[in-house]
């Protein structure tokens, strides 16, 4: 496989197969960590942003048995922020943050015009700032609570501040995963499609993989086929963020006897560098450090990854799930992080697009002009 990777060649499905189930992990990450350098040197980008979730209300919340952040309406911890909260939350960084990542519940008291206010406001208040809002199945929701189509919710997000879409909600494709773990979310199709009709309109996405839970190896593989064969046709994925499933405060977790056992080092780094050899076609490979530690994001710098998220300043729904990880990585942190993996930090906005050289500055935010 070495010689295929060195010439360029696409890997196979069945290579897929091999690099998840080689018990020679180091193999993997070196070439995982080969195919890095040539695309991105020693540079790791992050990003200065804030994570906003407006509602945990969700009308799914008793059939994504894997999810641990959502709320029927009336249950204890149900919240749903006005206006004026989520510009109060917005608010804590003011003048340093670059993104905002907005994602909630499938809330049938957010509707567009709920989003559009938010988009708006936080335009208004910090027209710099990047949005980067709503999975697809939050969009895909809007579609039908609307009675619109998806390119028309898009259409109208964007004309309200919406700029780039995250990647969550995919979970994991194969239709037997989703009976067991999601059984009434969007289905795998339908996901890709809101993907393809927001790279269609010139909205750029990520795309994820929720692993670590009940999916085979080759589940794991047919998902990763479908979302390089979507980047194939539109070019449109930013980046590939695995995402670790965390099994506390969860029915999915309960039944599996899973509590307090997340997934482990070895699998975390895995799926980041199998991400980076078979996904030869986008570009960034992201950890996720609120799920997998700081540590083993540091880690996963040798293994293929060239992206370690944010700063984020509040992370809830893996923190609903057990996540020990802190909710907030100050700036001079993330720089330690990068420079103790012998890597150069650069900051970037969410469409990769370089914001700050950090040579060996000590992480003083810059203030941004409006
Ligand atoms: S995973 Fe998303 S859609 Fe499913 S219950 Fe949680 S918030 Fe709702």
């Amino acid at each position: 496989m070495a010689e295929k990777i060195a010439g360029g060649e696409r890997l196979s499905d069945a290579d897929a197969v091999t690099l998840f189930e080689t018990p020679d992990i180091l193999a993997v990450g070196a070439l995982a960590d080969a195919v890095n350098r040539v695309k991105h040197g020693d540079r790791v980008t992050f990003a200065a942003n804030q994570h906003l979730n407006p509602t945990n209300i969700c009308i799914l919340r008793k059939t994504c048995v894997f999810c641990s952040y959502a709320r029927l309406p009336k249950e204890e911890g149900a919240y749903r922020y006005t206006l004026e909260q989520v510009f109060a939350e917005a608010a804590l960084t003011d003048g340093i943050t670059r993104e905002f990542h907005i994602v909630g519940g499938l809330d049938m008291g957010a509707g567009i015009q709920y989003y559009s206010d938010i988009f708006r406001g936080l335009k208004e208040r910090y027209p710099y700032v990047h949005i980067k809002a709503l999975t697809a199945v939050e969009i895909a929701h809007l579609a039908r609570i609307e009675s619109m189509s998806v390119a028309d919710v898009l259409r109208a997000l964007r004309e309200a501040g919406l700029d780039t879409m995250p990647g969550g909600g995919a979970e994991v494709f194969s239709p037997a995963v989703r009976e067991t773990i999601a059984d009434r979310k969007l289905a795998a199709d339908e996901w890709l499609d809101v993907h393809r009709t927001a790279h269609a309109l010139g909205i750029r996405s990520n795309c994820t993989m929720l692993y670590g839970h009940v999916e085979t190896t080759a589940d794991r593989v047919a998902h990763l086929s479908a979302l390089r064969g979507l980047q194939d046709a539109t070019g449109g994925f930013l980046a590939y963020i695995p995402l670790a499933y965390h099994p506390d405060h969860n029915e999915l977790g309960k039944t599996l006897g899973r509590e307090g056992t997340a997934t482990s080092g070895f699998d975390d780094i895995r799926n980041l560098a199998v991400g980076r050899l078979y996904l030869d076609n986008i570009d960034h490979i992201k950890t996720h450090w609120v799920m997998v530690t700081p540590y083993l994001s540091q880690a996963a710098l040798a293994f293929g990854v060239d992206d370690i998220e944010g700063t984020m300043v509040r992370e809830k729904v893996y923190h609903e799930a057990g996540a020990q990880t802190a909710q907030h990585m100050a700036l001079p942190d993330i720089l330690r992080l990068i420079r103790g993996a012998g890597k150069i930090p650069v900051e970037r906005d969410a469409l990769y697009q370089v914001v700050r050289e950090h040579g060996d500055d000590d992480g003083s935010p810059v203030v941004h002009a409006a």
